[in-house]
């Protein structure tokens, strides 16, 4: 559709970067075309309106459309954050990476029991990074009804790691 090919044109592919054989998807250049920001936060809008009761976002891109989403709906927006970042107390999940392993925590009492949870991040690669916010919500009593990206990669087969969830799933690009 329309907005698919927009953002074709705008997101940048990158060779090479961070590592050799990666191709960096580099969002950056749609914050200098506030058109299409706004009609990229009303598609995730749509996709979520009247289905959840607050947006948790994934440090530090996941924010950039997170916040907005959250604030049209009129929810709440929960930060989860790399390990170390946030105040005490917190409630932490760790997660394998390709070498070694990372932490994600929300700061404690932000998400509520019952709710259901928008799980929104920029890009969606091996899904390691959302499965471990996903069990982080989860492990708060509160349910993941729904996850958004704004790119998708299929080859990288992330959405298999999310399918225990039950929840849907929203890619923009993929
Ligand atoms: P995953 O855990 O699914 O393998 O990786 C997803 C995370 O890595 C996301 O938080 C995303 O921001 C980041 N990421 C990985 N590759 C890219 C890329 O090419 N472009 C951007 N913008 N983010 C990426």
């Amino acid at each position: 559709q329309e907005l698919v090919k927009r953002l074709n044109q705008t997101i940048e592919n990158i060779p090479d970067f961070p590592i050799d054989g990666i191709q960096f998807k580099d969002i950056s250049t749609i914050f200098l075309d506030h058109q299409l920001y706004k009609d990229v936060i009303a598609d995730f809008v749509q996709f979520s309106k009247g289905k959840i009761d607050a947006v948790c976002g994934i440090e530090s891109r996941g924010y950039l459309f997170g916040v907005a989403i959250a604030s049209a709906l009129e929810v709440p927006f929960i930060l989860i954050r790399k390990a170390g970042k946030l105040p005490p107390p917190v409630i932490s999940e760790s997660y394998d990476l390709e070498y070694g392993s990372a932490v994600i925590e929300t700061r404690e009492g932000q998400i509520e029991k019952g709710q259901r949870i928008l799980i929104h991040d920029d890009l969606l690669a091996t899904g390691g990074t959302t499965e471990a916010a996903a069990k982080l919500v989860e492990k708060q009593g509160a349910e993941v009804s729904q996850f958004s990206f704004l790119i998708g990669l299929k080859d990288l087969k992330g959405d298999e790691k999310l399918k225990k969830f039950n929840a849907e799933i929203y890619r923009t690009l993929e």
